[in-house]
């Protein structure tokens, strides 16, 4: 994401619409190459950027948009292209959490100018550490396979400053035998959301919007009152859940901005995402099930 930025020209004083619900990184990117975030709510249904309130965050300074595609729910990004074309803004997207999501027919990380994808551990597939950008452009991708290679495609020619973020042949290695999993691990995931869906009683389980493909990074439902102490109840009968993510970029001490973002604060406040990783067996979807259904109701 950092070289893709520096790829598209995005540099002091540029502004980038971004969520505030989201990792950190998809902010500090967009700060590491001297650029604005500014912090943008999110839709309840999908927890990604809400193309209404990026269009009011608009201002003579924006450039760009990084939408997350949040959870491995695609960002609502017909809306979102259609701000960025009536403000001429260049779309970067987040799709760290998103391999294989898709709206239609299009996958995600075909919407924009660029992407970036992650491969970090807990990704839905990995090479340890790295990631990946994807661009239609080939001056975008020569550009990203300079800057990551000290700025140099043949060997003592450098052309541009660049850094050292090269992936390693055994990562690449990883990564090429993880690639041939994804389909199988992703439709896995998917069976075990559909379970979920389909038995969970009494919570609110997450929404996929028309035609999207939903590949669940997270399973992420919202407990209204008391999340913390629902996890707790959850942890108590063996049943693992995480928080993703208890506090708003813009509130993190790395940035500390003021804003009144509420659909992002009561996102923090309520999300708690079950395991749904696909090593799961039916009897874990089955245990995860009683677990959930049982604290919901009696917290009813
Ligand atoms: C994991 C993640 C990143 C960062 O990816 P790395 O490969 O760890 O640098 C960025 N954005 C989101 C939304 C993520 O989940």
């Amino acid at each position: 994401m950092h070289l893709a930025l520096i790829a598209l020209g995005l540099g002091t004083g540029d502004e980038v619409l971004v969520p505030s619900f989201s990792f950190a990184a998809t902010a500090n990117v967009v700060r590491l190459v001297g650029a604005v975030p500014v912090f943008v709510d999110i839709e309840a249904s999908s927890f990604c950027m809400d193309p209404d309130a990026a269009e009011a965050a608009v201002s003579r300074r924006t450039r760009a948009m990084m939408p997350v595609h949040l959870y491995g729910h695609p960002a609502p990004m017909e809306a979102l292209t259609a701000v960025a074309a009536r403000h001429d803004l260049l779309v970067l997207e987040d799709a760290a959490q998103a391999h294989g999501a898709a709206l239609g027919d299009t996958p995600v990380g075909a919407f924009g100018s660029a992407a970036a994808f992650s491969f970090y551990p807990t990704k839905n597939m990995t090479s340890v550490e790295g990631g990946m950008v994807s661009t239609e452009s080939d001056r975008v991708a020569r550009a990203v396979r300079l800057l990551r290679n000290q700025g140099m495609e043949r060997r003592y020619e450098n052309e541009v400053i660049g850094f050292n973020m090269r992936m390693t042949d055994v990562h690449a290695a990883i990564g090429r035998v993880q690639l041939r999993k994804l389909e199988t691990w992703t439709k896995q995931r998917q069976d075990n959301a559909r379970f979920f869906d389909e038995h969970l009683r009494g919570v609110s389980t997450p929404s996929v919007a028309v035609a999207a493909t939903h590949v669940y990074h997270q399973y992420t439902i919202r407990v209204p009152e008391d999340r913390d102490g629902f996890a707790a109840a959850l942890e108590a009968r063996g049943v693992g859940s995480g928080v993703y993510y208890p506090t708003p970029i813009h509130r993190l001490p790395s940035f500390d901005v003021h804003l009144d973002l509420p659909e992002t604060e009561r996102a923090t406040r309520e999300v708690l995402s079950l395991p749904v990783h696909p090593a799961l067996d039916q009897g874990d979807l089955e245990r995860i099930v009683a677990a959930v259904n049982a604290v919901a109701e009696a917290g009813a």
